[in-house]
């Protein structure tokens, strides 16, 4: 399936939530849901309210495009998810955060998801020492994530040594060396994205 290559923050309008798929401008008063927070397209202000299918597709559209996935590997994530011990909905959510994409996004070495993933595949980064250049990379706690030496240099990597970064408690940073670690695994009160996972756990059971 082809990924999705229009404007992001359509997206954005679509699901009536800031997704962040544009690094510092959605943090900033240039947002479009700020300007217009109401469905994309011609009817988009005059949809009514959906079914409880459709609240269920949106929350798992939502998940989907917060962490920049296509609809088969998502699918595929939910079954791994599913088939492990515990609370599907809250493995789902884990295996999401500790995608390396993710992570990279997590220790402000990117300024959004779609950035790590590109910094990711463009090989900037080791894990344990190793290339590493999946994105759908799953890590698991005590792995340490580094720029590597080559990149070190580079005006992007050289800039976040100046910022302070704050990171979830579940990571830690060293800004100077440009490498962090996964402390633990997260837990699911340790993840603020803003999706209710049950619906999509609903979605996927019919
Ligand atoms: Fe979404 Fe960011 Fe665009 Fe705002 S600026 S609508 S948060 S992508």
């Amino acid at each position: 399936m082809a990924r999705y290559t229009g404007p992001s923050c359509r997206l954005c309008r679509r699901e009536g939530q800031k997704l962040f798929l544009k690094g510092e401008r959605c943090y900033s008063g240039k947002c479009a849901l700020d300007k217009r927070f109401y469905p994309p397209g011609q009817h988009g202000q005059g949809r009514k309210k959906s079914s409880d299918y459709g609240n269920q597709l949106r929350e798992k559209q939502k998940a989907k495009r917060f962490y920049g996935l296509q609809e088969a590997q998502f699918r595929n994530l939910f079954s791994k998810a599913a088939a492990k011990k515990g609370i599907t909905g809250d493995n789902l959510l884990i295996m999401l955060e500790t995608r390396l994409d993710n992570v990279v996004f997590r220790m402000g070495f990117a300024a959004s998801r779609k950035e790590a993933r590109q910094l990711v595949t463009h090989g900037h980064f080791r894990v344990n020492g190793q290339k590493a250049d999946i994105p759908s990379m799953q890590l698991k706690a005590g792995d340490v994530v580094a720029v590597k030496d080559k990149s070190l240099s580079s005006p992007k990597f050289k800039e976040i040594r100046e910022m302070t970064i704050s990171t979830p408690e579940w990571i830690s940073i060293d800004t100077q060396k440009l490498e962090g670690r996964l402390l633990s695994m997260p837990t699911r009160d340790q993840i603020d994205t803003p999706v209710a996972e049950h619906m999509i756990v609903e979605l996927y059971s019919k």
